[in-house]
């Protein structure tokens, strides 16, 4: 913040900028919601991808801009939401901040304040969920605290608005102040040993004196921050080097004596001050201390390990039928709706490339994504409701140990359940769904893996080859397949811990919050935020992948001799006398339909592909339907259905596309297991490519993640068939 000499004017901004921040959970939401309503937007941190959330109001005449920065526990460098805080605190310096403060966890909740009062920023403390601490018989005395910290201390309840007025009056007063000296602690005698040495050096070179208070960089030297080391090395190699040096003999220092870190001793100095703070009359139990708070009496039974499963599998179940029960009304409503566009077009329109590519393209396309809309909203309401709730930190608690051991972590649970872990999802939700991991490897290795699972677009697929070969025992395979979705992704995540995204383990440090009733307000604004996204992203980049699909099995037609020849046979055949003219005309219509196929450009990508294609047993028309299956997988059937119905002579009327391949002499059990592997496995399809390249903040990942899926379901395939070839089943 600014430097602490500073004789600088204080210009406050208009409107007036202030920010909240606060550890996850404390209620900066719903304060911002509280002020702001409408008025604000979610962007994105430059080059990361955390929520930025921005908003408007005024308070007594006084405009105001707000912004609710991620929760955090802690101003370290290990998490990107941490790393955003306080760029964003340091870089953006607001007029003020505003702590909230969870009142029925105080303690914890002020391990956060310390770290802004060693900053130096100006702060109002809002203390907030004061009607729970008080039914768990806790009193703060607010002016006694106030008086500790140095800071203004105002109780709130953000969910009822009460005392919100008092906290902007508090911060408008406190704006107007001059500086904001940062607190100075103790951390013990070795520590503020080191800090004394190397806080003139930091003073004397100015080394990033701009930016923070020397003391903090000092501190932050010692903590062995990796931000402030790449930055204070960039200012001054020089200086950082003998800066360095003192910070690893307090290292060296500390761990034979005390056989801990720097950062390790620091951390239990703050919590030292906030205790001897808390100690000082500040709070009041006007219940006994050892009384099981019903949080605590509800995650005895709910975490317990042999119910807390059970719970947590019925709840998930529960989650998952009312997706898709209750969304199944809106879902065929929609299609029902794009069925009747496509027929108006169609009766409408002229023939001819035109219409063909509004209705092949446009609509067919934007219409099997905003088809997912209504079970993506479900999913999020429902999602919603177990976060705000604060089940979902006990879910990721419960699945930690499992998911420990593959180098993931307890909350990459959600992801993969958003994605279809228990069947039909999406990847798109999914890879967003990522953010609450902290760790970057487990996040990464998490997005990577999340495709693996039987999103939505594959189960069509899947019930159809499924349906083709192995109808006697379709649940069978049907729970095969997740089963083999989820051995495969932890399988893959545990590959890719151990090679590319080699690291250690997080440990699970996420407080379980106490459980809370979610407001309805909160749940459709969260749920309304991510589907709106959904619908953004997904729905421009589908537009232009159908449409391009379109051309690319359209385009470019026969040529003109072959053409006069399909002309010529029609003209023979309505000539002559035979008795059945329609079907000899249908014929002719699928040989040509097969003719421009096989010539257009994806057609011939099909044919290019068999070459290597064959040893895992696909012909040129199933290529085709994997290609397109690289943009969505809603395509696969669609593009298998028009590439398998040319040429068939009673086309719509008796066959299904089921029979059909069950039929064909390319296709057998063996290759519909085949087929049934890579499209599990292979390529992402395009949305979730660009989701993932968003969220890692990098195409590299995306790329990486199309080739190695790839690579990887052509091998199994491959395999499949091959050992289908050597038992003599294909
Ligand atoms: P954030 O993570 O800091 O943004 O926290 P949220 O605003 O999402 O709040 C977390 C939960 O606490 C939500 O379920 C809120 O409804 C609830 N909550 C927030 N403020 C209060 C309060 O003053 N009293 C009570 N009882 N609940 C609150
Ligand atoms: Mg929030």
């Amino acid at each position: 913040m600014r430097p602490l000499d500073s004789q600088e004017k204080i210009t406050v901004n208009n409107p007036l900028h202030i920010t909240l921040a606060g550890n996850p959970n404390s209620g900066k939401t719903t304060l911002f919601n509280h002020l702001t309503g409408a008025r604000q937007h979610v962007g994105n941190y430059p080059g990361v991808t955390v929520d930025k959330k921005e908003g408007f109001f005024t308070f007594n005449t006084n405009s105001i801009r707000i912004i609710d920065l991620p929760g955090t526990y802690s101003l370290t460098a290990y998490s990107v939401e941490e790393l955003v805080a306080r760029d964003y605190l340091v870089n953006e310096k607001p007029d003020m901040v505003i702590d909230i403060v969870d009142a029925s966890n105080l303690e914890r909740n002020l391990y956060l304040t310390t770290q802004f009062l060693e900053l130096g920023i100006p702060l109002v403390i809002a203390l907030n969920m004061v009607d729970v601490a008080e039914k768990r018989g806790i009193k703060i005395h607010t002016q006694k605290l106030a008086k500790l910290l140095g800071v203004p201390v105002v109780p709130i309840i953000a969910r009822s608005g009460q005392g919100v007025d008092e906290l902007f009056t508090t911060v408008l007063t406190a704006s107007g102040e001059r500086d904001h000296p940062p607190t100075l602690l103790r951390y013990g005698p070795d520590i503020d040993e080191a800090l004394r040495e190397i806080i003139p050096r930091i003073e004397n070179s100015h080394l990033l004196t701009d930016t923070y208070p020397a003391r903090w960089t000092g501190l932050k030297i010692l903590e062995n921050d990796e931000q402030i080391l790449d930055k204070a090395q960039a200012a001054d190699s020089e200086v950082t080097r003998t800066l360095v040096q003192r910070s690893e003999t307090l290292t060296h220092h500390l761990q034979t004596t005390v056989d801990a870190f720097p950062e390790a001793v620091i951390a239990d100095h703050r919590y030292g001050f906030i205790k001897s703070i808390l100690r000082q009359e500040v709070v009041t139990r006007t219940f006994d201390n050892n009384r099981l708070y019903t949080s605590d009496k509800i995650d005895k039974i709910v975490t317990n390990r042999i119910i807390g499963p059970l719970i947590m599998a019925a709840i998930l179940f529960t989650l998952y039928s009312f997706t898709f029960n209750f969304s199944t009304f809106l879902v065929d409503w929609l299609a029902s709706l794009f069925a009747l566009l496509s027929q108006t077009v169609d009766s409408i329109l002229p023939d001819g490339p035109i219409k063909s590519m509004i209705i092949s393209g446009v609509i067919d396309g934007v219409g099997g994504v905003l088809g997912f809309v209504p079970i993506i909203m479900f999913m999020f309401f429902g999602i919603a409701v177990l976060e705000d709730s604060g089940y979902l930190a006990r879910v990721a608690f419960m699945m930690d140990r499992i998911f420990h051991f593959f180098g993931l972590h307890g909350s990459s649970v959600m992801p993969f359940i958003v994605s279809g872990g228990i069947a039909g999802g999406c990847a798109v939700p999914g890879v967003m769904a990522t953010r609450t991991l902290r760790s970057p490897k487990e996040r990464m290795a998490t997005l990577l893996t999340v495709p693996f699972m039987n999103c939505g677009a594959k189960l069509p697929v899947l019930t159809l080859i499924i349906g083709a070969f192995f109808s006697s025992h379709q649940a069978r395979y049907m729970f095969l397949a997740t089963v083999a979705a989820w051995i495969v992704a932890l399988m893959a995540a545990k590959f890719l811990r151990m090679t590319v995204l080699k690291g250690e383990s997080t440990p699970f440090v996420m407080e379980l919050p106490p459980y809370r009733f979610p407001t309805l307000k909160g749940l459709f604004i969260h749920t309304w935020e991510r589907t709106w996204q959904y619908i953004k992203k997904a729905g421009t980049v589908i537009l232009g992948i159908s449409i391009l699909l379109w051309a690319m099995m359209t385009y470019p037609g026969l040529p003109h001799q072959e053409a006069a020849v399909f002309d010529q046979m029609r003209q023979e055949t309505t000539s002559s006398q035979s008795a059945d003219i329609q079907d000899e005309l249908a014929k002719i219509n699928g040989l040509e339909a097969e003719a421009k196929l096989r010539n257009s450009l994806a057609g011939r990508i099909g044919i290019a592909l068999e070459p290597v294609s064959h040893y895992a047993g696909f012909d040129w028309r199933t290529n085709i339907a994997l290609v397109g299956g690289f943009a969505a997988k809603e395509v696969i059937v669609s593009t298998l259905g028009t590439a398998y119905s040319l040429g068939d002579i009673d086309s719509q009327n008796t066959t299904s596309l089921k029979d059909r391949l069950a039929r064909d002499p390319h296709w057998n059990p063996v290759v519909g297991l085949s087929v049934l592997a890579f499209i599990m496995f292979y390529a992402p399809c395009f949305v979730t490519i660009v989701a993932i390249a968003n969220e890692a903040g990098s195409w590299k990942w995306a790329f990486f993640s199309m080739g190695f899926n790839t690579v990887f379901a052509l091998i199994l395939s491959v395999a499949i068939y091959q050992a289908g070839i050597l038992l003599g089943l294909a």
